[in-house]
């Protein structure tokens, strides 16, 4: 037991409320168990909208800040992909500090939901990275709020085919104001990660007439999509290479100033999450290079779109009905940056805050 004398001496001499402020969180909260071993973080950054739904990644952080950084900057990007995606839920995110391949257990993440409980449906959970569905059942098991669960407990499954439509609605919007023409046939597509998105966007190019070159650190997962034959390049390769679009689909933040520098592409449209390193800088650097930027959080919200979905009563055709609207909204955003003259990302920024900005004034 702490006493209070020794409270000053283990609290961190942050600024937090500062930060909490600046980036727009409403509530943050940290959830500990040492008998569960559980350590996490709820971040609900909006709920203007409605209850604040975002996944939990699992995630051997270096150290507590890195985790509350990621939660903090995560949870707001949901409030961005939930508005202009125009559905009723607010942005919020939880991180679960520890290894997802070591530390699992069915009482951690059954602890998990019980905090997730206390805040009364203000926070829904979902799978991320780290996490997996058959985590969600776990969790399910202290709250009703949470998504992601199997289809066999009326839950939309994997979402991931769902993000990859919607990556691939972005994508086309992108080649109709760059090309004239939304199809896809004779472009070449750089897919990097050749994951759960990028196996499934293979697939949608490919069938679109599309020339794809792919790039992955697994072999194995180069051999699942082995049967569109796509060119394989190395993983270093992907940002010089000579293609029309590049889509990355592994990690964020690949667009920075040196792969800026390198991209010959006239497109960029993936899945990550965070694409732009700096999303002030790289935004108007790409803008300036004359590459257009499908933002990612735009054209990737099919996921958010199907487990909101789950919500109402799961229905894959609805959701992916809904996720199909990515195309005209894509193509809103472009004029929006053209009329203006504003990187896409901004445009795109400026139509989900309006939106909530909108629901705040009309209360
Ligand atoms: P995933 O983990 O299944 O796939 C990522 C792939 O990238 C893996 O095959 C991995 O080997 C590969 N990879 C990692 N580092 C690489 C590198 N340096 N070069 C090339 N390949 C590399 O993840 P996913 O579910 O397919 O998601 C892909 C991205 O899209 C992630 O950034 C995720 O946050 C984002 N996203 C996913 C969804 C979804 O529904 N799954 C929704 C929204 C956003």
């Amino acid at each position: 037991m702490i006493e209070v004398k020794d409270i000053k001496e283990v609290v961190p001499q942050t600024n937090l409320f500062s930060v909490l402020s600046n980036l727009g969180h409403e509530q943050v909260v940290f959830c500990q168990d040492k008998e569960a071993g559980l350590k996490a973080i709820i971040a609900i950054h909006n709920t203007t909208l409605g209850p604040a739904l975002g996944g939990t990644r699992m995630w051997m952080y270096n150290n507590e800040s890195d985790a509350l950084n990621d939660v903090l900057r995560l949870s707001r990007g949901m409030t961005y992909k939930a508005s202009i995606s125009g559905l009723n839920l607010g942005g919020g995110k939880a991180v679960i500090i520890g290894d997802s391949k070591k530390d699992k257990t069915d009482k951690l993440f059954q602890r998990f939901g019980e905090f997730v409980n206390s805040l009364s449906g203000k926070y829904i959970t979902a799978e991320d990275v780290g996490t997996s569905t058959n985590d969600m059942v776990n969790v399910s098991k202290s709250t009703k709020h949470v998504t992601g669960l199997p289809e066999n407990q009326g839950g939309g499954g994997d979402p991931s085919p769902v993000t990859a439509y919607g990556v691939f609605m972005g994508m086309k919007a992108a080649a109709k104001e760059m090309y004239g023409s939304d199809s896809l046939s004779g472009r070449k597509v750089s897919i990097q990660g050749c994951g759960h998105v990028g196996q499934n966007l293979v697939r949608l190019v490919t069938e679109d007439g599309g020339n794809v070159f792919v790039t992955d650190i697994h072999q194995e997962n180069l051999d699942k999509v082995k049967m569109y034959n796509p060119t394989i390049v190395d993983k270093d390769a992907v940002y010089d290479l000579d293609v029309d679009i590049y889509a990355p689909c592994a990690l964020g933040a690949t667009l920075n100033s040196v792969n800026i520098a390198k991209l010959k592409c006239s497109i960029v449209a993936g899945a990550a999450n965070n694409q732009l390193e700096d999303e002030v800088i790289h935004g108007q650097l790409l803008m300036q290079k004359g590459i257009l930027y499908a933002p990612d959080f735009l054209i990737n919200a099919g996921g958010l779109i199907n487990v909101y979905s789950e919500i109402q009563g799961y229905n894959r055709d609805k959701a992916m009905q809904a996720t199909q609207h990515i195309f005209n909204v894509t193509l809103d955003i472009f004029k929006n940056s053209k009329a203006n003259n504003i990187p896409t990302v901004d445009a795109a920024k400026h139509m989900a805050e309006k939106r909530i900005s909108d629901a705040k004034a009309s209360r």
